[in-house]
Parts: structure tokens; sequence; C-alpha cells
């Protein structure tokens, strides 16, 4: 079955690390004010957030869930992630 096509997304949409500083509360208020405005009107980005956030709160022993269509990105950023916590744990 063909998966979701991957649009173009519109000028100024969000990327990953802007997304995940924004989740973990790192942006400076100007920031996240000009972040939650595209939030508003910006329904691929809402999203990407929302399915990041979930992916960021899972535990971490849980089996990382399959990559749903849209997903790759957030998918990616967690296995980045990963790999960041791995460098951090084993150093
Ligand atoms: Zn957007």
């Amino acid at each position: 079955m063909r998966l979701l096509r991957k649009r173009a997304e519109p000028k100024g949409c969000l990327n990953l690390d802007e997304m995940s500083a924004y989740l973990d509360g790192l942006l400076p208020r100007k920031l996240r004010n000009e972040l939650e405005d595209h939030l508003a009107f910006c329904s691929a980005c809402r999203r990407t957030v929302i399915d990041l956030r979930a992916i960021l709160t899972s535990p971490d022993n849980e089996p990382v869930p399959e990559c749903a269509e849209g997903l790759g990105d957030a998918c990616a950023a967690r296995l980045r992630l990963h790999s960041l916590a791995d460098l951090a744990t084993s150093a």
C-alpha cells in the first residue's frame, strides 16, 4: 500500500531540532511564540510535534513504534536521540 506522499513543506516550516528544543522547553520565548504561531496554522508541523512528543516521552525500554506514515523524520530523530543518549551514558 502506498504511504503518504511527501508534500513540499510550506515555507517557514519547522525542523526537528526546533521541534525537539521546543518540546524540551529550551527555546527562548520569542522563538517559542513564533513556533506556536506556526503550529496554529500548520497542521503538518502540529502533527509532527505531537508525534515527536509521543516518541520522546515513551519509555526507553518500549519497542520503537513502527514508523507510521509521515513519521520517517520523527523516527530518525528518535534514533539520533538514542545514539546521543548512548554517548552520554558511555562517557
Ligand atoms: Zn509547518
